[in-house]
């Protein structure tokens, strides 16, 4: 008799191509080391359509192997896991070497938005984790997973997540916890910090490879377009403060807090990444600061913008010698303060409905904004039912709003004329602008309440509803409410 059984699998193949574009980058940007793994994981979340997009088959992981694939608990074939190091600014501090300490990077998969590389958050330390486990928790993993989908679905540009999966290793925090890896997915998780890393050691050599790198294959224009007299180090500072720019106008416009804009958390790309203690705002308030552990406001909703300038200062000094003289840097720069307040106007008055730009929009936009700070008025459905109303509908949903209908009448003079003649196509274009959802903190928690209890539906409902944000969803109403009254009371903060 035949005692033996058939071993288990010590690797999956997910039946996809993988190249290894970071890994070219030679061993001293990373450290090669397998995940470790976590016992017995279950699936919490799966974006099936990115799987697709993937040429990954949903079906193989949701299946036992694929969440234990998932999680880091099963080798993929093909795969090079690495940590990459990394330095950086944290609350205006240098910080010195950080790295990825709980992440891997994994390779990258051809997809038809071009290469996207995969990179396991959560699984297990790396040379990098200084005091860190090296885990993440089910409750930041779940909002990340989440976000990322949402801002997807928003159009703003964003690391995604594949998956989400869960596993009940306790992981210590405020209280205990339980751990939980994503599966990112993005064209490069290259932050500012790399930069900075190399520049702050003198290491001119990897710093030029790592920018050579970056231009090679996400900005081969900066090599051709002959700005700054083809200086392609300068055109990539440049470039990488317009995409930042365009980004902090969506951020701003939507109203979405960041909570830890340090210079290890931007990407060279201009994506969202690093989901922390992030928020869409409720009540609009300029000075909301959404991260609990941010003592002194550094990252206010409204300093975001100037927060990321500073940034891009820093990336721009990693970049010096490269650039080769500060003038040029500074040059470079200067397309972050005409790209955004531009970029920024040019998303309110869409949110307004206004078609074209004319004197005095920008008095319209603040008189709207200064409304809405003083009176405490919800911002996403401020903007929702304004897109309702120009499309047709009633108008007191908007005015009722406001704690002071006089000083809104007074405005709404000044905004109804400046409404294209065909207002019920303004108000249609109004409303694929302004969403009816967005994941708001309260929302997260519900769903995350019922994830520890290993009900998943909450997270799949969500995320069904955030990644078309602009449809009614009229089951899902609920979700496009205010928010109850404990929800100012969610702390979240940098613990993760
Ligand atoms: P963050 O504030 O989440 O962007 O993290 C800042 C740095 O701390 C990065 O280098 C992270 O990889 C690292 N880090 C955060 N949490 C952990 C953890 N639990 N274990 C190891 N490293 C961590
Ligand atoms: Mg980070």
């Amino acid at each position: 008799m035949n005692h033996m059984v058939d071993a288990p699998p010590r690797e999956l193949d997910l039946g996809v191509h993988w190249r290894h574009g970071f890994a070219s980058l030679g061993p001293a940007f990373y450290t090669e080391l397998p995940a470790l793994p976590l016992p017995d994981p279950y699936l919490v979340g799966l974006n099936e359509p990115l799987a697709q997009a993937l040429g990954l088959d949903p079906a193989l992981l949701a299946g036992d192997e694929g969440v234990r694939a998932l999680t880091g608990s099963l080798a993929i074939a093909g795969t090079r896991p690495l940590a990459s190091v990394y330095s950086g600014h944290q609350f205006g501090v240098w910080a010195g070497q950080l790295g990825d300490g709980r992440a891997l990077l994994l390779g990258d998969l051809d997809s038809a938005d071009g290469a996207q590389e995969l990179q396991l958050k959560g699984s297990g330390r790396t040379p990098y984790s200084r005091m860190g486990d090296g885990r993440a928790v089910l409750r930041s993993s779940i909002r990340e997973f989440l976000c990322s989908e949402a801002m997807q679905g928003l159009g703003i540009p964003t690391t995604r997540a594949l998956s989400v999966t869960g596993a009940d290793a306790p992981v210590r925090r405020e209280t205990v916890e339980t751990a939980a890896v994503v599966m990112r997915v993005s064209p490069s998780f290259v932050r500012f910090g790399h930069f900075e890393h190399f520049a702050s050691r003198g290491q001119d050599e990897e710093l030029r490879r790592l920018a050579d790198y970056v231009i090679a294959r996400h900005f081969p224009e900066c090599r051709t377009s002959g700005r700054f007299g083809g200086n392609a180090y300068a055109a990539l500072l440049e470039t990488v403060s317009e995409r930042t720019a365009a980004l902090l106008a969506r951020w701003q416009a939507v109203g979405f807090c960041h909570g830890v804009m340090n210079t290890d958390n931007m990407s060279i790309l201009g994506l969202t990444i690093d989901y922390g203690p992030f928020q869409f705002l409720d009540a609009f308030d300029p000075n909301h600061v959404c991260n609990h552990s941010d003592e002194t406001g550094r990252y206010a909703y409204n300093r975001q913008p100037n927060v990321a300038y500073w940034n891009l200062f820093a990336l721009g000094q990693a970049l010096l010698p490269l650039i080769g003289d500060e003038e040029t840097a500074l040059a470079a720069l200067e397309s972050y303060k005409a790209v955004f307040p531009r970029e920024l106007e040019s998303c309110l008055r869409a949110k307004l409905g206004l078609a074209d730009a004319q004197e005095g929009d920008r008095t319209l936009i603040e008189g709207i904004l200064q409304l809405l700070a003083k009176g405490s008025v919800d911002y996403t459905i401020f903007w929702r039912r304004l897109s309702q109303h120009v499309a047709g509908g009633p108008l007191e949903p908007v005015r009722d709003l406001f704690p002071d209908r006089e000083a809104f009448d007074a405005w709404l003079l000044d905004y109804a004329p400046r409404l294209p003649a065909d207002r019920r196509a303004a108000g249609l274009a109004m409303l694929r602008t302004n969403p009816k959802y967005v994941l708001r903190n309260h929302l997260a928690e519900l769903a995350i309440a019922r994830a520890k209890q290993k009900d998943f539906g909450g997270v799949a409902e969500l995320l069904a509803v955030l990644q078309s944000p602009f449809d009614e969803h009229p089951a899902h109403e609920a979700l496009a409410g205010f928010p109850p009254d404990w929800a100012s009371r969610i702390e979240i903060s940098c613990s993760s």
